[in-house]
């Protein structure tokens, strides 16, 4: 250990360095409190042996402010004065000392006692790492719970809430929307010919294409409350909370256009030479009685985009 030795006067600082080096410690010594205040900010102490009656602040403030100082750091502080009385042992004590032994000093007696402590000192070191310990594992279950988590919300190719998410975004949505009556809007969108350019271009391609459009429909976003999802394949849903008709209709004419300008080469399309979504859109405005309608309501007008020659939006 690294013992602090405390004491004015020099010829008991050395005897106490015989006793404590005889032991095989290490020792620092100090003549007043306040360098013993700035040993222990500039070394780490292990056990500090505090005279009482020194001049300027005395073994019990001294003892006091390194308490305050170190407050997380617990070391044993044994006193050694020749004020016996218990007025003085109560001081010692309350102020933070452990331990209180008199002078003249019986180097057995101080031996033992730092033997003792030194076990206790020991003991709280190790309960100390293994709770440090627990705390780190503990962080490492949150940092895996969280990456659990997002692995469970979201798509892994393109990085989109998935249908899982959707699904719960939607419900709460959908209830908020009624309790509040407030509109609603859902978008469904779908590439265009999507299994003709996987045929063209091989699925890797097709893969890569998907992480493209999912980029500019992520891009094309300006309210943190709305919600691009990858529901499945090449399908995309986009929930917008508060957004009326009007306001849905000119967003996924802004999606669809941010895919357009994004000019991602489709040879195989008869729409166009590039890829081109198709949008289906249903506002709640207190209409549906349910998700699963207002779903279908959004489906089936992708469905006539589909059906009206794609690269368009359709509303319910
Ligand atoms: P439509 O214009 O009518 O939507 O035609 P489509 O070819 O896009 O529609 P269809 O539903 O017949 O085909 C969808 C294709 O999307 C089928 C599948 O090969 C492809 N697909 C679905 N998921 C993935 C995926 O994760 N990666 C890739 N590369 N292709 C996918
Ligand atoms: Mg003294
Ligand atoms: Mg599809
Ligand atoms: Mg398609």
């Amino acid at each position: 250990m690294k013992i602090l030795v405390i004491d004015d006067s020099k010829a008991i600082r050395m005897l106490i360095r015989e006793c404590v080096t005889a032991m095989g410690h290490e020792v620092i010594d100090a003549a007043t409190g306040m360098e013993a205040l700035a040993c222990i900010q500039d070394h780490d102490v292990d056990l500090a042996l505090m005279d009482v009656e020194m001049p300027g602040i005395d073994g019990f403030e001294t003892t006091t402010r390194i308490r305050e100082l170190k407050k997380e750091d617990w070391f044993p502080i044994i006193f050694l004065s020749s004020k016996t009385d218990d007025d003085a042992f109560t001081r010692g004590i309350l102020a933070g000392g452990d331990a209180y032994l008199n002078k003249p000093i019986q180097p057995l007696r101080l031996q033992l006692q730092i033997t003792a402590m030194e076990r206790i000192y020991t003991m709280r070191r190790e309960l100390h790492r293994a709770h440090q310990q627990l705390l780190q594992a503990q962080q490492e279950l949150l940092r895996a719970n969280e990456e659990l988590k997002k692995l469970s919300l979201y798509d892994q190719l393109t990085g989109l809430a998935n249908r899982r998410h959707f699904d719960e975004a939607l419900a709460r949505e959908f209830n908020l929307a009624r309790r509040n009556k407030n509109p609603l809007s859902l978008i469904i969108c779908d590439i265009d010919f999507f299994k003709p350019y996987n045929d063209r271009y091989g699925h890797q391609k097709g893969d890569s294409c998907l992480s493209k459009v999912a980029l500019l429909l992520a891009g094309a976003f300006n309210r943190p409350t709305d919600l691009v999802c990858r529901y499945g394949g090449e399908e995309f849903t986009i929930i917008l909370p508060d957004t009326d008709l009007a306001g849905v209709k000119l967003f996924a004419e802004k999606l669809r256009n941010a895919v357009w300008e994004g000019d991602i080469a489709h040879e195989a399309s008869t729409v166009a030479g590039r890829i081109t979504l198709s949008l289906g859109t249903a506002t709640y405005t207190g209409q549906y009685q349910s998700v699963d309608a207002m779903l279908k309501a959004a489906d089936d007008a992708l469905y006539r985009a589909k059906a009206n020659g794609r690269n368009r939006v359709e509303s319910a």
